[in-house]
């Protein structure tokens, strides 16, 4: 499963909610085929566009908001920066309307399509864009949401993206620890190194600074944001309430002062995991409401490496400074792609343990990294809490990212911390699994997995909570 070479901005992708496979993949796979039609043959004459989905991204499509998505992508949407109370207006009207205005000022008829009984034979996350122009040509784009936001073409006239040389190309863990061992580097410094092969160190950095913002506001937002979730499982909105329960009803002004509020606390056991769990369900809740989050490496698991990372920043035992921040976020991604090249981070491929798991693996990463643990620590902090993640299936009910995806942050980010202190308490010599082994194995575990259990609301608690999903 090795894949291309991969950086932290594919990684940690800003965008919304609720999920990076069936949300952010589609929108951006809608944008590249139009993209793709403009380049040749040409916008002009287009008269309408359907859209197909297939396997998982039908059978809980809905709940993802997948036409919306793709409905987005075609509007010329981006996903990093648009209004998307806006957007999901103009999405609801179209499909209404059976037509879309496209940014050119162009009006064409639209079908979104979903094929609940069929999947594409290569991927379970299958899409075909079909366009017919007014002179009566034809063309179909067929591809594939792979998983953290990733689009794959089944075929793409497109030169591929360059090849970067890296300093210390890492396939496998092993790559990592020994080149850490060569050139006597930390995790995060063998990361800086090859991620100055794509653009200056500085803009790395800022990009990290940028992510971390749009992680911060977004723990912000859902903290002060009550109320009931979308999609008619009537789910209420915990964050604001145990922000307030912590904190008093007041909203605190603004983000720097609301973790200075929380720090002020102290360090009691209890309080600490409140907010772990407060920072982790404030993502989840701003997910599933289309909100703006960072996929890390999903967006179903976008809370965990935020609570674990704002967890770090407000009770941690180092100076929280910005170069903390991006040692955590660099030891981060490189654990995020090493599943990615090794496995999967796509739960129609490997079930919630590749998004819960290796979010929780990734912050365990992180927060090793930053608390001054060797890069044997680090990958064995990773391999701890994934090795207790193995077998996790994805069961959404009724399609939505909510039940038991929003709690289930809080389990992995929980989970990281703990396997943090294990590894910075452990002698790795002694360790008898290695972060490759826990990989693979999660890759075998999620090729026995059943269909059932990987995003497809055919099992486990999809079925078997007292809810019908005429509920939602
Ligand atoms: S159960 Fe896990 S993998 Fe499935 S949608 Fe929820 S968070 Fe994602």
């Amino acid at each position: 499963m090795t894949d291309e070479r991969l950086s932290i901005v594919d990684i940690f992708k800003i965008g919304v909610g609720p999920s990076s496979s069936h949300t952010l993949g589609p929108w951006r796979a809608a944008q590249q085929s139009l993209a793709r039609w403009g380049e040749a043959p040409g916008l002009a004459g287009l008269r309408a566009i359907e859209v197909h989905l297939y396997g998982s991204l039908a059978k809980t499509g809905r709940g993802h908001g997948t036409d919306i998505a793709v409905i987005a992508g075609l509007l010329g949407a981006d996903p990093e920066t648009c209004d998307m109370t806006d957007v999901q207006t103009q999405a609801h009207q179209a499909l209404a309307e059976h037509a879309i205005t496209l940014a050119d000022g162009a009006r064409i008829g639209l079908q979104v399509h979903f094929h609940t009984r069929e999947s594409l034979p290569t991927h379970p996350n299958g899409m075909r864009f079909d366009a017919q122009w007014t002179d009566g040509r034809r063309d179909a784009i067929t591809c594939f949401s792979v998983g953290g936001g990733f689009v794959a073409w089944e075929s793409d006239p497109r030169p591929p993206r360059a090849a970067a040389t890296l300093p210390f190309p890492v396939d496998t863990a092993e790559d990592l620890l020994r080149w850490c061992r060569d050139a006597d580097l930390t995790v995060a410094d063998v990361v800086l190194a090859n991620e100055a092969a794509w653009r200056p160190e500085a803009e790395t950095r800022a990009f990290i600074a940028r992510v971390w913002q749009v992680m911060r506001a977004c723990m912000y937002r859902g903290c002060h944001t009550p109320g009931q979730l979308p999609g008619g499982l009537h789910v209420r909105r915990r964050a604001a309430d145990l922000n307030a329960r912590l904190l008093g009803a007041a909203a605190v002004p603004d983000l720097d002062a609301w973790f200075t509020a929380i720090a002020a606390g102290g360090h009691d056991f209890a309080w600490t995991l409140d907010w772990v769990t407060a920072f982790a369900l404030a993502v989840n809740e701003e997910n599933a409401c289309f909100g703006r989050v960072v996929t890390a490496p999903t967006n179903g698991a976008a809370g965990v490496v935020p609570a674990v990372l704002a967890y770090d920043v407000v009770f941690g035992k180092g100076p929280a400074d910005a170069d903390r921040v991006v040692r955590f976020m660099l030891a981060a991604s490189e654990v995020g792609c090493l599943f990615k090249k090794g496995a999967t981070i796509s739960a129609a491929m490997g079930g919630c343990q590749a998004e819960i798991g290796v979010s929780s693996a990734m912050a365990a990463a992180g927060l090793t990294e930053v608390n001054g643990g060797s890069p044997s620590q680090v990958l064995m902090a990773a391999e701890i809490a994934m090795e207790h993640h193995l077998g996790l299936t994805c069961d959404p009910v009724g399609g939505l990212v909510q039940i038991p995806c929003i709690e289930r942050n809080t389990m992995g980010a929980i989970k990281a911390i703990t396997a943090s202190q294990l590894a910075m308490a452990s002698d790795p010599a002694n360790a008898r699994v290695s972060l490759d082994a826990v990989i693979h194995t999660m890759w075998t575990t999620a090729q026995d997995m059943s269909a059932k259990y990987k995003e497809t609301a055919d099992g486990g608690l999809a079925l078997h909570i007292p809810l019908s999903l005429s509920e939602c």
